[in-house]
């Protein structure tokens, strides 16, 4: 309608009166003149006229700069390094494996991983020799969801092996974790690739014995130490300066938050549904006071009393060990070649994006780095 509209006000040439016979119309070229009029037949040429707006409009490219050409040659150096590097060597010269048997309870599994000051531990089926996927803090946070909403089970709690977590899971009707790994030997560009796609957080490195046809963990890599591998192993992190502003890294809109008085629960029931490992503390002007994170319920479950998830987040900060790094921030000025500066130095899980007056604006997840370093520029399906 708004096409014919235009031909009618505006005839050309093309637009002059000619037979139906010889130029069959599109039916929208009749209804621009309902009363019956004489009709001013068109072309379907016409209608198909570009916008007098579009017709002016120039399509232009930004400018290549300094700094682009910067971040295409760091992004570069990083894919090229991880294209000749594999899953073991970003593992360090000695390390320990913590391997649960899925015939534990919830609740030894919980004291293991609190005595060996660890968040996640490979699962191993001793019934059948084999590994059994990957036991992280996201199973006690549905383990908690469950039992708020099944309370007269409670009394059980203590019963609740490892094995029973895929029940719990289809109660709550979450994902089943993803149970992707890669060989030692793989190359590490491929199974980060690989890790993308699943959106798993962890690559467990799995290897096959042929002899005894039977599996092995050998180890874990979490996105924190494939990042400082790189941080400590390419100079070309240097280079990408672009502020995250420009790159729009990180998460800005909806962001998940709680104040002090918002109770564990609450915020539970957030990550789990979000799929997120923590929320921001801020006040109610927006201020970033701390940040919540899914391994403080941990902390919260060790004592084995669930009624303590009542708490509200403000308790559980004041409990945390005195010896709780802190939280990162970082401002939208900063570029991957600061951030890489800081995790080079420490254990860092995320930043808060923060301006001047520490009012929160974004979140930047290892996650989101990752992704960043591995498809900016390139298509996801496409890794070559
Ligand atoms: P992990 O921290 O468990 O290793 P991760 O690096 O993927 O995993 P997540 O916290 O799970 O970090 O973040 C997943 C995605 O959700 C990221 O894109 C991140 O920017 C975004 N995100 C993280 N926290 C929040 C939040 N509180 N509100 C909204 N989005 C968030």
């Amino acid at each position: 309608m708004v096409e014919n509209a235009e031909v009618t006000q505006t005839p050309s040439p093309s637009n002059e009166p000619s037979t139906s016979a010889n130029h069959p119309l599109p039916s929208t070229a009749h209804a621009a003149h309902p009363q019956g009029h004489e009709s001013i037949f068109v072309r379907p040429s016409d209608l198909l006229r570009p916008k007098a707006a579009s017709r002016t409009t120039v399509p232009t490219t930004p400018p290549d700069r300094p700094i682009d050409r910067d971040q295409r040659a760091g992004l570069k150096a990083i894919r090229d390094f991880l294209r000749i590097r594999n899953c073991y060597d970003v593992l360090p010269l000695s390390f320990r494996l913590i391997e649960l048997d899925v015939g534990l309870t919830v609740k030894e599994s919980l004291n293991i991983l609190v005595q060996c000051g660890i968040v996640s531990a490979p699962l191993w089926d001793s019934s059948t020799s084999t590994y059994a996927g990957l036991l992280t803090v996201n199973d006690y946070l549905n383990v908690v969801r469950y039992y708020n909403l099944h309370a007269d089970k409670l009394k059980d709690v203590d019963k609740l092996l490892l094995s029973d977590l895929k029940d719990v899971e289809k109660v709550l009707d979450v994902k089943p974790p993803e149970t992707v790994s890669a060989s030692p030997e793989a190359i590490l560009y491929d199974a980060l690739r690989q890790q993308l796609v699943s959106r798993a957080r962890r690559i467990p490195l799995v290897s096959y014995d042929s002899d005894t046809q039977r599996t092995m963990v050998t180890s874990v890599i979490t996105q924190y130490r494939i990042l400082k591998f790189i941080a400590m192993n390419v100079k070309e992190t240097e280079v990408l300066r672009k502020p995250l502003a420009m790159i729009k890294l990180g998460t800005y809109g909806n962001i998940v938050r709680c104040t002090m008085d918002t109770t564990v629960l609450d915020v539970v029931d957030e990550m789990v549904l979000k799929n997120i490992s923590s929320v921001p503390v801020v006040t109610t002007e927006g201020i970033l006071l701390n940040v919540f994170e899914a391994v403080d319920v941990i902390g919260i479950l060790k004592t084995g009393d669930y009624g303590n998830l009542t708490w509200t987040v403000g308790k559980v900060l004041s409990a945390r060990s005195p010896n709780h790094p802190g939280i990162y921030c970082c401002s939208l000025e900063d570029g991957l070649d600061t951030i890489f500066e800081t995790i080079k130095r420490s254990r860092v899980h995320r930043l808060m994006i923060v301006d001047d007056n520490n009012y929160l604006k974004g979140i930047l997840s290892l996650s989101d780095i990752l992704h960043y370093l591995l498809v900016e520029g390139q298509e996801e399906t496409n890794p070559t």
